[in-house]
């Protein structure tokens, strides 16, 4: 098999040169013509029933099927290592899936390994999807595993603490249990989790695998079984991905190995220049390479290129970090090439239970592709502001 990122390059294009084409054509049909009642009553049927459409002579229905929404599935199934994957409007959309087709399965409690991203603590906290959650920590997992437990929800590294947790023990302690991984933050360039034995690996495919900041979708990479259940899901729901943001998706694959790789240098240099501010940088929270190493026996290749650090002198201080840098962009969202900063206990981790919300003080930021030496100048304004404001004077040379 060729490299990981030649893969990245090729995946989910083998039907291109046969039709003479060299980018992917983009399939806007919303219906397909019929080649007769019967064939298309049988063809319609095996879609609904969550079979693969690509042996189908009409896919009937935008709804059932996508040929462009296909190839991208195709080629992130391959690079995670799953037979099959399934693409949903939203990273979100994706997980609720999961939790549907999991109550459907009779498996209504899910056990939660806390922290994860604060919309997937929520959904599955709502019960609203016919689950009932049961939180814990990877320590205690082996003793909530009930007769009834569906699936067990993971997110290493997590959003936005970057705590990270050992995948193949998690495994092991819920075996026969099914374990979901959302692979987010380490994209399938740094972690495979499929490979350590997870059958279900999300993604929000809006951060890292679409790269450009204009995209929204979710990904499941996993076995048949699943994708079947996935699929029949998505057909009732109507939570497919649009054709056009299935297009984006599949070309960010392409870049997707050099993008990561690259932020990932950047934001050493970040997370190495914020740990030598510690007047005013009080934590660091960035994947620890020499555990990734020993403990999690190189289960991520490196750290990522998302931080989150805590500022002295709690929100105040955050917020005026925040606002103060120029370069990077205040907003939510991650993984592109631009960098971003956020306040997750006022934003992304905003409904979180306050017991284990994020710190105030905390800001999370994802390291884009910009040079790193101009991402530490930004920062060094953004904190001497705050130094400024916590001391009460102004800084010279500020509007
Ligand atoms: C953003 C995010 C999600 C939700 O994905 P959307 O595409 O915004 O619906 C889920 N998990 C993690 C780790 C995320 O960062």
């Amino acid at each position: 098999m060729s490299a990981f990122i030649t893969r990245c390059v090729h995946a989910g294009r083998s039907d291109l040169k046969p039709r003479g084409v060299h980018a992917p054509p983009i399939d806007l049909s919303s219906t397909n013509p019929l080649v007769g009642i019967d064939s298309g009553g049988e063809a319609y049927e095996r879609l609904a029933s969550g079979q693969h459409g690509s042996s189908e002579k009409s896919h009937v229905y935008g709804r059932l099927w996508n040929p462009t929404v296909a190839r991208f599935e195709e080629a992130l199934a391959e690079l995670e290592g799953c037979a099959q994957s399934v693409a949903f409007a939203s990273g979100m959309a994706a997980l609720a899936a999961c939790l549907l087709a999991t109550a459907q399965d009779g498996g209504g409690h899910v056990v939660g390994i806390r922290p994860m991203y604060g919309g997937s603590e929520h959904l599955l906290q709502s019960g609203l999807l016919g689950t009932q959650v049961e939180w814990t920590t990877a320590e205690r997992l082996a003793g909530v595993i009930r007769p009834d437990t569906g699936l067990v929800v993971v997110e290493t590294p997590a959003n936005p603490s970057l705590d990270l947790v050992d995948i193949g023990e998690i495994v092991s302690c819920a075996d026969p249990v099914p374990v979901l991984v959302d692979n987010t933050f380490a994209t399938p360039v740094l972690q495979r989790p499929a490979t350590l034995g997870a059958q279900l690996v999300l993604h929000s495919a809006t951060k890292f695998l679409g790269g450009h900041g204009d995209v929204i979708g979710g990904v499941v990479a996993t076995n048949d079984v699943w994708a079947a259940r996935l699929r029949r899901v998505r057909i009732v729901t109507g939570g497919i991905l649009h054709p056009l943001a299935g297009y984006l998706l599949h070309r960010g694959l392409q870049t997707l190995s050099i993008r990561v790789l690259a932020q990932q240098e950047g934001a050493r240099s970040v997370a190495g220049w914020l740990h030598a501010q510690p007047d005013i940088v009080a934590a660091v929270h960035y994947p620890d390479e020499h555990r990734l190493q020993t403990d999690l026996d190189g289960q991520m290749s490196g750290p990522g290129s998302v931080l989150s650090f805590e500022v002295r002198g709690g929100r105040r201080a955050a917020a005026q970090v925040a606002m103060s840098c120029r370069l990077i962009t205040h907003a939510v969202s991650l993984g592109g090439v631009d960098s971003l900063i956020e306040h997750p206990a006022s934003l992304t981790h905003r409904i979180v239970d306050p017991a284990c919300a994020p710190s105030d003080a905390l800001l999370r930021l994802s390291v884009g592709l910009e040079d790193p030496a101009d991402l530490i100048a930004d920062l060094a304004h953004g904190l001497d502001q705050a130094r400024a404001m916590l001391a009460n004077r102004t800084v010279p040379g500020t509007p």
